[in-house]
């Protein structure tokens, strides 16, 4: 199920008849389909006659305006003739014989403190080809970085968001200050509303970006089931941990890990960070510790890249409890 979103500018009878119109478009467009697939040497033109019949038979396709009709009739002949084209020049692979429209299941609408929004959910599959690299990554998520790979590279917290959080506490401390159930009031629990609004996408957005960029460059993905809610009880730690999203990043993660068919797995988070990954010794250190140092190999190496060195190391050994992969919804 995919589900496109957009926002709006209508009325409730608005939204109805888009619905409306979606579905006689598709149902016109299906219906010529169908007309070519039974009937041979079928033209552009028997298309565009048989919108007329369908009209007359269906009271709903009526209400749809002829053009729009038309338009419904031209964009199965625009499949049609691409097919055929594909055909004629010997397109290698698949020619994209022209296939029934997606069912819109559901046309929703939603009030946010910014608008009203619409949203299609599609009941289709989709399908990522993904291009191996062979690379195999362990990540650890961190405070310092957003996150460090077993490759060594590290990812920066996004400091917009830090921007962002500045600009809430602003917007809360207007609101404090206006008078109680005055129109100022209002206006000022409104743009508090909408700031929220916008660092909550900023932060989803960020966390997707980064879990495609993730999935596409690799072959399989090891990370540290963390339990983030855990984590966040320790209150020092709380506001980084919630800035950095990791919970909506790994989600993003495992959704695109399903999406390209590479594996995603998580492992269990004992000793990752303590662990030396040259030569397997314990090597305890304290958070404010950035640098492994291991007594019995000599490795020197960042904290969280060795620790991400174990992550994978942990994967490849099996020793790993795999989590559901799941489709986060945008916020
Ligand atoms: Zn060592």
């Amino acid at each position: 199920m995919l589900v496109y979103e957009y926002k709006l500018d209508g009325t409730k009878q608005h939204y109805v008849a888009i619905d409306e119109a979606i579905r006689t478009v598709q149902f016109i467009r299906n219906k010529c389909l169908r007309l070519w697939m039974d009937t041979r040497g079928i033209s552009k033109n028997d298309l565009q006659c048989s919108c007329a019949t369908l009209a007359k038979t269906y009271p709903f396709a009526a209400r749809l305006n002829s053009q729009a009709r038309q338009a419904a009739a031209d964009r199965a002949w625009a499949a049609i003739a691409r097919f055929y084209d594909n055909c004629r020049t010997k397109k290698p692979g698949k020619k994209g014989y022209p296939q029934f429209q997606h069912e819109i299941k559901r046309v929703r609408i939603i009030r946010r403190a910014d608008g009203y929004f619409v949203q299609f959910c599609v009941k289709a599959e989709r399908k990522v080809e993904h291009q191996p690299t062979g690379r195999h990554l362990g990540i650890d998520v961190g405070l310092k970085a957003f996150y460090t790979d077993s490759e060594g590279s590290a990812r920066e917290n996004p400091r917009f968001l830090r921007k962002a959080e500045k600009r809430l506490k602003r917007l809360h401390r207007r609101l404090s200050r206006k008078q109680k159930k005055s129109q100022n009031r209002k206006k000022a629990r409104k743009a508090l509303a909408k700031g929220y609004l916008k660092v909550q996408r900023q932060r989803e957005d960020f966390a997707r970006k980064m879990a495609n960029a993730l999935i596409s460059s690799s072959d399989l993905i090891a990370y540290e089931d963390l339990k983030i809610a855990n984590l966040v009880r320790n209150h020092r730690l709380a506001k980084s941990i919630n800035d950095a999203s990791w919970g909506s990043f790994l989600a993003w993660v495992n959704y695109y890990g399903m999406l390209h068919h590479i594996q995603v797995v998580a492992v269990t988070p004992h000793f990752t960070s303590a662990d030396c990954s040259g030569c397997g010794k314990r090597v305890y250190k304290s958070l404010s510790v950035r640098t492994h140092v291991c007594p019995h190999c000599g490795l020197v190496l960042d904290r969280d890249h060795n620790a991400a060195l174990n992550i994978l190391q942990k994967a490849s050994e099996g020793t790993v409890g795999h989590t559901e992969t799941y489709a986060p919804m945008r916020a």
